[in-house]
């Protein structure tokens, strides 16, 4: 993942060997458009304005640090992959990456199916009004209520993840009288992350069930054989963060095998794959994310292929993207606090929330980008990490990146491309209030989660 060195001027000799960073962009003031989401602009003073409001304000309203979530982009990249898609197929948007009622709100107006791994998540997206035909659910170690709960909403699909599942799920549904739709998720032997795929030797995890051993041909066996379960496809989900659609093609093939495997033993035709999610966005300028259209064509061209050649009547598509729709509808705003200049290294830029608020940087090594956005500046580039204010010295937000040498107390910064797995991993460490979401669209701000508050941490507190 690490890029490469570029010369950042001699006051930096020391860290260039580390090399984890870019040279400073030319303009520090420019927004990428790669990385903001598309109502981002600067307005006449030079303050970042998201949906025509100005940062100054959402500040002074909503508070800091709190996510900026742009509603018209949301809603555009849903119609994108969905029109890209088109409807011999199906995108499924993963309810990990943010979920709440105005979300499920906008996936069901634009057409798109969920995905959901807990009892938490099927509940905010029944309140919702999401239909339960459209959504499925996942995850490695369903309990027992939750599968009865899904059962008993009717949810479309329940993927399988092992073969006490199968068993448990079968149960549930032959109890209450009805055939549950199921998928099974196969480990295909593929690890795909960012630019890099492995084919070989990753069956050794957690989810799913290998294709290698005969273990996946066992379980559709298995499946096929309990009158609870109506057996629709089967399901592989590769990696997160990818740009290389080489481990889906590798993926999709081998699928495909398998459902032509299952055609010669039990002379059924499974009408659905799913190739899952992982497609990767644009964290910094460096990356290059393909559109939904390239993605579309790219798996759809692998899997008629492949059946073409194995003589199978060509299988429903889904997808299930995440990250690649909210993750760059929303940026973080911060406050910048303490600056600690350490001569020679780099300097330290701590801001109002941290790790709370953005775990990825800390858990995965996650590049981000940073600006300036309540005003722009003419001053030098200087090198910065952007540090919370937690109790571990891990607490980074971005770990290296440039930001202009005038900055100081009381600036506005802003963290793009944060709308996938913050909020929905961010924590209460340090008894930190978890920040809102506020929805931006066309001139106006609303909440959508409200920024937790102390009585939200003495009410858990019981005493
Ligand atoms: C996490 C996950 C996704 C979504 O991944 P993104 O990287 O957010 O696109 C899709 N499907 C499954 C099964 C997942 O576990």
């Amino acid at each position: 993942m690490s890029r490469s060195a570029h010369p950042a001027g001699p006051r930096h000799a020391d860290v260039l060997t580390e090399g984890h960073y870019s040279a400073p962009a030319a303009d520090l003031n420019a927004l990428d458009e790669k990385v903001w989401s598309r109502t981002v602009t600067r307005d006449a003073d030079g303050a970042l304005t998201v949906g025509g409001i100005g940062v100054a304000r959402l500040a002074e309203e909503f508070g800091t640090p709190a996510y900026f979530l742009d509603e018209s982009d949301f809603r555009a990249r849903c119609r994108a992959w969905a029109d890209a898609f088109g409807p011999d197929a199906d995108v499924f948007y993963a309810g990990k990456a943010f979920l709440s009622r105005a979300v499920v709100r906008w996936l069901k107006e634009e057409g798109l199916n969920l995905d959901v791994c807990s009892g938490g998540e099927l509940t905010t997206a029944l309140d919702a009004g999401m239909p339960a035909e459209r959504i499925a659910f996942h995850g490695n170690n369903k309990t027992v209520a939750e599968i009865e709960r899904a059962v008993e909403a009717g949810v479309g699909r329940i993927v399988l993840d092992s073969f006490q599942e199968i068993v448990r799920v079968a149960h549930t549904a032959q109890r209450r009288g009805v055939r549950q739709r199921v998928q099974i998720r196969v480990t295909v032997g593929v690890e795909a992350h960012t630019h890099e795929f492995i084919a070989t030797a990753h069956e050794d995890q957690k989810f799913g069930i290998a294709l290698a051993d005969g273990q996946a041909a066992e379980a559709v066996r298995r499946a096929l054989s309990l009158d609870g379960l109506e057996l629709i496809g089967i399901h592989s989900h590769i990696g997160s963060q990818i740009f290389d659609m080489a481990g889906f093609e590798v993926s999709a093939r081998r699928v495909v095998q398998l459902l032509a495997e299952i055609r010669d033993e039990h002379g059924v035709e499974l009408p659905e794959i799913d190739l899952g999610g992982g497609l990767g966005i644009a964290y910094t300028s460096d990356d290059d994310p393909r559109e939904p259209h390239e993605i579309a064509k790219a798996l759809s061209d692998i899997v008629t292929r492949e059946c073409e050649s194995a003589k199978l009547r060509t299988p429903r598509i889904s997808v299930e993207p995440g990250r690649a729709i909210v993750g760059p509808t929303a940026f973080t705003l911060y406050e910048v606090g303490t600056i600690k200049p350490l001569e020679g290294l780099r300097t330290y830029v701590s801001v109002d929330g941290g790790m709370s608020d953005n775990i990825r940087t800390a858990l995965y090594d996650a590049e981000y980008s940073v600006a300036l956005v309540s005003r722009t500046s003419e001053a030098e580039p200087m090198l910065v990490r952007v540090v919370g204010k937690h109790c571990e010295s891990g607490d980074i937000v971005v770990k290296d990146a440039f930001l202009p040498a005038d900055l100081g107390p009381g600036d506005l910064i802003a963290v793009p491309a944060t709308g996938a797995y913050c909020r929905s991993m961010a924590s209460n460490y340090n008894h930190a209030l978890r920040p809102p979401v506020v929805a931006v669209r066309e001139g106006e701000a609303r909440v959508i989660v409200r920024r937790e508050t102390e009585e939200d941490l003495l009410r858990l507190d019981v005493g």
